[in-house]
């Protein structure tokens, strides 16, 4: 009897956001499907993420068991260009794999209610509950839609269709290598720490990760590799998204496609701006990856009975490492909102007031970190680039959510 008056969620997108959500309204006694566009199994797109204490303490209250998340490292340092260490301190942290935290997740949600190669096109709102219609012309009718399909969000874009996001004035080259093509001593000097370089209005940076598989032993985990470099959208963004046959790509570019003179170019800039320990290391890169970095603030994150949540509502610059646990965050306010109040659009309203104030403290806080990365800035951001771009304050302020519980 009971079962039939569970409520019925529909979630989109099949990712982290999707999943916690998923999660935690299963618990919360919803029936609960979630619709990921992608037909194949989701894989990381080869990048670390930091598993900030909050994130654990969220998938432990999921029962998950987090034993063997990733690598532990306890300090930080800064080098100059002569690989001399400058500052050094301590924060102990866990540098995990999307793959890890994703897997981890999947697994706990049922194969039977998770739906892959099922796109979203529309929704509709009628009465007490919403259609939603996907592009293999099915239509769900359900209490709540919960929009977790990210930075493009189509859920979004349907309800808010204004709220895009905004190239920053700066792009990241990613890499990871294999811990075992480390030389020894750029080994010992490097890979058990967050180590940072510092060339005038740039930031390099690396930390240790698992290897393929979640591999944690020694001589088998894997380097992960952000260089932030200043890159003017209408010059040299547009330069480096142009491939060898001179199509340029629109947001970003598949990495066996990045122009050979782009990498040649940031290779010797390596050898020109780093110290020696990570020349070594762009030198061992075999293919990287460029990410422009873009912005993303919603001023809703709930239309009615639809909730946007994770990156389909804020997405912050890479430097406050909030992506993962500022999705568990939202997932776990829904929840709560909807366990508080019986009315489904009341709920989302609550869970709206709750979230947007943090959200944007994120977002705001990732954009004073990486004010001085820019290529441009007016003077406000002038005044914060110098405010942010000390070593003391790279050392402290990054990858940390303190300003948060402070
Ligand atoms: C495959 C993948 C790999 C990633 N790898 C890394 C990484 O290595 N390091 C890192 O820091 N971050 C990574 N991220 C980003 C990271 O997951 C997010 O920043 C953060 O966890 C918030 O996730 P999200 O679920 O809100 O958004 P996302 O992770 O972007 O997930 C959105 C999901 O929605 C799906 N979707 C989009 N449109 C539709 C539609 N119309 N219908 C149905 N589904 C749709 C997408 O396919 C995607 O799976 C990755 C994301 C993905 C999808």
């Amino acid at each position: 009897m009971a079962k039939a008056t569970r409520k019925r969620a529909v979630v989109v997108g099949g990712s982290m956001s999707g999943l916690l959500a998923g999660l935690l309204l299963r618990r919360a006694d919803w029936r609960v499907d979630i619709f990921e566009r992608v037909e194949s199994p989701l894989s990381g797109r080869g990048a670390g993420i930091v598993a900030q204490a909050e994130l654990i303490a969220r998938l432990r209250a999921l029962g998950l068991d987090t034993q063997g998340l990733g690598v532990s490292i306890t300090t930080r340092k800064i080098l100059n260009r002569k690989g001399e260490v400058t500052l050094e301190t301590s924060c102990p942290q866990v540098l995990t794999a999307w793959e890890r935290v994703y897997r981890l997740l999947r697994d706990a949600f049922p194969a039977e209610n998770y739906h892959r190669g099922r796109a979203f096109v529309a929704f509709e709102q009628a009465g007490r509950g919403v259609v939603v219609h996907f592009a293999d012309g099915e239509k769900i009718e359900c209490d709540l839609l919960v929009g977790a399909d990210g930075i493009r969000s189509n859920v979004r874009g349907r309800g808010l269709p204004d709220v895009v996001p905004r190239y920053v004035g700066y792009s990241a080259w990613r890499a990871l290598i294999a811990e075992s093509a480390i030389p020894p001593a750029t080994h010992r000097d490097l890979f058990d720490f967050m180590s940072f370089g510092l060339p005038p209005g740039e930031q390099f940076l690396v930390y240790p990760v698992a290897g393929p598989d979640n591999d944690l032993r020694v001589g088998h985990r894997r380097f992960n590799m952000v260089w932030y470099r200043p890159a003017d959208e209408a010059t040299k963004l547009q330069w480096l998204l142009t491939d060898e046959s001179g199509a340029t790509h629109a947001i970003s570019i598949p990495p066996p496609l990045i122009r050979r003179d782009a990498i040649a170019e940031m290779r010797a800039d390596a050898e020109r701006l780093l110290a020696p320990q990570f020349r070594e290391i762009v030198r061992l890169v075999e293919e990287p990856i460029l990410q422009p970095i873009y912005d993303l603030e919603t001023p809703r994150m709930a239309v009615g009975r639809v909730a946007i949540l994770g990156d389909a509502a804020f997405v912050a610059r890479p430097h406050v490492a909030a992506g993962v646990s500022k999705a568990a965050d939202d997932a776990a306010a829904l929840v709560e909102a909807l366990s508080r109040h019986d009315d489904v659009e009341e709920a989302l309203r609550a869970f709206e007031a709750a979230r947007l104030p943090e959200n944007r403290r994120i977002i705001e806080r990732a954009r004073h970190l990486g004010a001085f990365l820019q290529a441009t800035r007016n003077e406000e951001e002038q005044a914060r680039a110098g405010r942010h771009s000390t070593d003391a304050a790279v050392i402290s302020e990054t990858a940390t959510l303190d300003f948060l519980y402070a």
